[in-house]
C-alpha cells in the first residue's frame, strides 16, 4: 500500500515480500485487493526457502511470535470480516484473544487446527466478542476429538457467562456425550481477572490492563511476551493512558479503530459509539506516544464507510493526525511474524485446503 513507509532497512519491497506476493497471489487476489492490502511488507525478512513455499521448517526457525489476525471486523456484517479474534502463537503455546463470529472457520482457513485452540482471553463481554465460542467449545470436541478443557481467561461475570453457555446447550451435553465423547472434556477453566500478569507460562507472559469501553466495562487490554518480543492489543477501547504505558515500544500494536462517513458524523446519530472505541486520531496518538515497530488496526467498525474505500479514509484520517510509522490495516487471516524483522503477509490461500471433517486430517500449518 502506497501510503505505508519503509524504514531504511527495508529496501527493496518487491524482494522481501516473497512470503506475501506468494500469498497474493496464491490468494487470486485481485489489483483492487492488493492495494487494500499489507503487500508493503516493510520490514519482511529476506528471501528464505519458505518463499519459495518449501518446508519452512526445515531451514527456518520458527519466529518468537506469530500473530494471526482471525477476525478483524466489528459487530457489522461484511463479506470481508468475521468478528473480532486474534491468535498469537507464541514458542508455540497458541493463545487466542477473544472468540468473535466466524473464529473457528478462520481459524481452519488459516491452517490451524480449532482443536489444539484451548487457551482463550476475553477482552470484555460484549457479545461480539464471544458469540464464537460455542463453536470452537462443541465442534473440536464432537468433530475432532479434543479431549482438552478450553481454559478461559476473561473479566469478572466470565463465570457466570459459561455457566450460562453449559445451559443453552445443555441438550448436547445431557445426550451427545458418551464413552468416548466424554462430557467432562467439555469442562472449562474459568479464571476471572484482575489487573497484572495473568498467564506465565514457559517463558511465555500475558499482562491485563484496565481501558474504557463504557458500556462494555469491566474490559480489558492484553501484551504478550516471549522471547523479548511483544504484541499488544488494546482490546475494546476509546484513547486510553495504559495502551500507551504497556504499549511503549512493543514490537506490535494492534488497537481497535471506529469511523464514520463525514454524513453520518455530522448527523451525530453514532456519536455516543465514540465513548467506546477510538477514532482514528484517537489511535495515531496511541501509536504516536507508545511507538510500536508495527500498528495495526483490528476491530474496525465502519459505518458508510464502505470497502476499501473506507479502509483508505480511516488510514488517511491516521496519517493527517500525524502518524507516519509503519501501520497496517488488519484484514481476516493476514499474519505477523515478529522477530528481529516483522513480516506481514496477506492471508494464504485456502487452495487444496482438506476439509477439515475429522481428527485425522493435518492441515499442514505453514
Ligand atoms: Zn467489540
Amino acid at each position: 500500500m502506497n501510503s505505508v513507509p519503509r524504514s531504511p532497512e527495508c529496501d527493496d519491497v518487491s524482494r522481501s515480500t516473497g512470503l506475501s506476493r506468494r500469498g497474493l497471489l496464491a490468494a487470486g487476489a485481485t489489483a483492487a485487493a492488493a492495494l487494500a492490502l499489507p503487500a508493503a511488507t516493510a520490514c519482511a525478512r529476506p528471501p528464505s526457502p519458505s518463499a519459495a513455499g518449501t518446508d519452512r521448517a526445515v531451514t527456518t526457525p520458527p519466529p518468537a511470535m506469530s500473530v494471526h489476525l482471525i477476525g478483524t471486523g466489528g459487530p457489522e456484517m461484511s463479506t470481508g470480516r468475521q468478528g473480532m479474534s486474534t491468535l498469537v502463537d507464541a514458542g508455540g503455546q497458541r493463545l487466542l484473544f477473544d472468540v468473535g463470529r466466524g473464529a473457528t472457520q478462520n481459524l481452519y482457513e488459516s491452517r490451524i487446527n480449532p482443536k489444539d485452540v484451548t487457551q482463550i482471553f476475553l477482552t470484555h463481554l460484549h457479545n461480539d466478542h464471544y458469540e464464537g465460542l460455542p463453536t470452537l467449545w462443541l465442534n473440536p470436541w464432537f468433530l475432532l476429538g479434543r479431549t482438552e478443557n478450553l481454559q478461559l481467561w476473561g473479566p469478572h461475570g466470565t463465570a457466570d457467562m459459561v455457566a450460562g453457555m453449559r445451559m443453552m446447550y445443555a441438550h448436547d451435553l445431557d445426550h451427545r456425550a458418551n464413552d468416548t465423547l466424554r462430557v467432562q472434556y467439555l469442562d472449562i477453566d474459568v479464571t476471572q481477572i484482575e489487573p497484572g500478569v495473568v498467564y506465565e507460562r514457559a517463558g511465555v507472559v500475558v499482562t491485563a490492563f484496565p481501558v474504557e469501553h463504557r458500556d462494555g466495562n469491566p474490559a480489558f487490554g492484553y501484551r504478550v511476551d516471549h522471547a523479548g518480543r511483544s504484541v499488544l492489543l488494546s482490546g475494546d477501547t476509546i484513547y486510553h493512558e495504559n495502551v500507551v504505558e504497556h504499549g511503549r515500544g512493543v514490537d506490535v500494536l494492534i488497537h481497535n479503530v471506529l469511523a464514520f462517513s463525514d454524513e453520518l458524523t455530522a448527523s451525530g446519530r453514532w456519536e455516543f459509539l465514540e465513548e467506546k472505541l477510538a477514532t482514528p486520531e484517537q489511535a495515531a496518538a496511541v501509536f504516536l506516544e507508545a511507538n510500536p515497530r508495527v500498528a495495526v488496526y483490528s476491530h474496525i467498525a465502519k459505518k458508510g464507510l464502505h470497502g476499501e474505500a473506507g479502509d483508505r479514509r480511516i488510514l488517511e484520517r491516521t496519517r493527517a493526525a500525524g502518524y507516519d510509522g509503519e501501520l497496517h490495516m488488519g484484514v481476516d487471516r493476514m499474519t505477523i511474524e515478529v522477530d528481529d524483522r516483522i513480516t506481514v503477509a496477506p492471508p494464504a490461500s485456502t487452495h487444496g485446503l482438506p476439509e477439515l471433517d475429522s481428527g485425522d486430517v493435518e492441515l499442514d500449518h505453514g
